[in-house]
């Protein structure tokens, strides 16, 4: 087999370098929360394939549910030939969601897809077009989902224009220096100046922000903006697509709030590893596009829905909600012991709900100067000493875990030891 610099440099010639890399290292297999690379290496999984294997690398339930599935057919296209597996997917979110009354699901492909598709619908449905986001927020790379994204390197730079009609209120957070209020009076002075609220179509949130940072949502905004869209008929949006299932603690980041989103996207851990995305929302405002206006060739495949049903399984039988709370409560306690460590990096603002757990790396103990150099540094060790870590981030200083919530503890000790030595100085 090919090593990893050698197929890093074949694909330097037949990729494009608009596709990035966490790491040159090429998988060869892949299990739960462990990974071995082409040369035989085994890395500690901190990653998840960015949030997608809550239910670990190749559960074997999930393996079993596709195989079978395979072996019955693997393609019809949802629009040609219904498949049972899709409805009883959509029965099943329904019944989970929180969502206020009724509630319809459709599935798509990609997180991008569940986005775009959330604002056709919510367009349809109110018959507006207007569409605020906020900085710091990541929605996705197509055209519609990439003008919603509120970072424009490196997502927007030379890949523009945006789409019409989509605006920008600063995210609250303490990183950002942006109070609840000001956020609030930010969306004030937009439809003042912008837009009539009257032809605001949706307001689109992740309740943690993924790519941006980890940033939680107060629940004083959350509460503003559902105020906000009822006084205006906007429909609120929540996008879950790397909250979504399980990874704050609860099914859904929304269920930590005492509001209701009109339309919510899922994504990444929803099929276990297959490509699948959803939109779940009330079922009048999920009705309102016409029969062919939504949908895909590939949209709710049935090896995804089928990899669907058993993460749902695995979810009730390995109570990997309370998992989620007790690896988060474990990698916190860790992290915070690593801030009062003089012979590591400085680190700050451990934070996130459930398992979602970040943390930034600060020029110096007592500041809150972000260190992009270093934690650049710092993923680099973690690889190459055996753990796949993420960073993100606006300040690109923030280090992400997403490892899977059907990580055994001893793994989950591991990797916190290979973080621990990446962070010595
Ligand atoms: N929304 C959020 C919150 C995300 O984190 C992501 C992916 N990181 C997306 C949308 C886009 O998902 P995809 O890459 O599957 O299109």
């Amino acid at each position: 087999m090919s090593t990893n610099a050698e197929i890093y440099a074949r694909r330097q010639n037949a990729v494009p370098r608009g596709i990035g890399h966490a790491t040159p290292i090429s998988a060869a297999r892949a299990l739960n929360s462990e990974v071995w690379d082409v040369e035989g290496r085994r890395y500690v999984d901190f990653a998840g394939g960015i949030a997608v294997l809550n239910t670990g690398h190749c559960h074997p339930k999930v393996v079993a549910a596709v195989r079978e599935q395979m072996e019955r057919f693997t393609h019809t296209c949802f629009q040609v030939l219904l498949y049972e597996p899709y409805v009883e997917l959509a029965e099943r979110i329904n019944a989970l969601a929180p969502i206020k009354g009724p509630a319809k699901t459709g599935f798509f492909t990609t997180g991008a897809e569940a986005t775009e598709n959330a604002i056709k619908i919510a367009r349809a449905a109110t018959g507006r077009s207007g569409v605020i986001a906020f900085t710091g927020g990541f929605h996705g790379r197509t055209i519609m989902a990439m003008s919603m994204t509120g970072k424009v390197v490196p997502y927007k730079k030379g890949l523009g224009p945006a789409q019409p009609e989509t605006w920008h209120v600063p995210f609250p957070s303490p990183q950002n220096d942006v109070s609840v209020e000001e956020s609030l009076k930010y969306l004030q002075f937009l439809f003042k100046a912008d837009i009539d609220p009257a032809r605001v179509a949706a307001i689109i949130i992740e309740p943690v922000q993924g790519e941006g940072g980890f940033h939680q949502a107060p629940a004083d905004l959350m509460r503003g903006l559902r105020k906000v869209c009822d006084d205006h008929g906007i429909l609120l949006v929540a996008d879950e697509v790397q909250t979504g299932y399980g990874r704050t603690g609860k099914m859904f980041a929304m269920e930590h709030y005492d509001v209701h989103a009109d339309l919510i996207c899922v994504a990444k851990s929803l099929a276990g590893g297959l490509p699948l995305s959803g939109v779940i929302g009330r079922a009048e405002v999920m009705d309102a596009a016409e029969a062919g206006g939504l949908g895909g060739t590939y949209a709710g495949n049935p090896l995804a829905c089928a990899a669907a049903l058993a993460v749902l399984d695995v979810f009730e039988e390995e109570k990997l909600l309370e998992r989620a709370n007790a690896i988060g409560a474990r990698l916190r306690a860790r992290l915070e012991s690593f801030r009062t460590r003089n012979d590591l990096l400085p680190i700050a603002a451990v934070r996130g709900p459930g398992a979602m757990v970040a943390f930034d790396i600060v020029q110096d103990r007592a500041g809150e100067v972000p260190d992009a150099e270093s934690t650049k540094r710092v993923t680099r060790a973690a690889y190459e000493n055996g753990l796949v870590l993420l960073s993100c981030g606006v300040n690109a200083n923030t280090i992400r875990i997403l490892v899977p919530l059907t990580a055994p503890e001893a793994i989950v000790d591991e990797g916190l030891d290979l973080l621990e030595r990446a962070l010595a100085v």
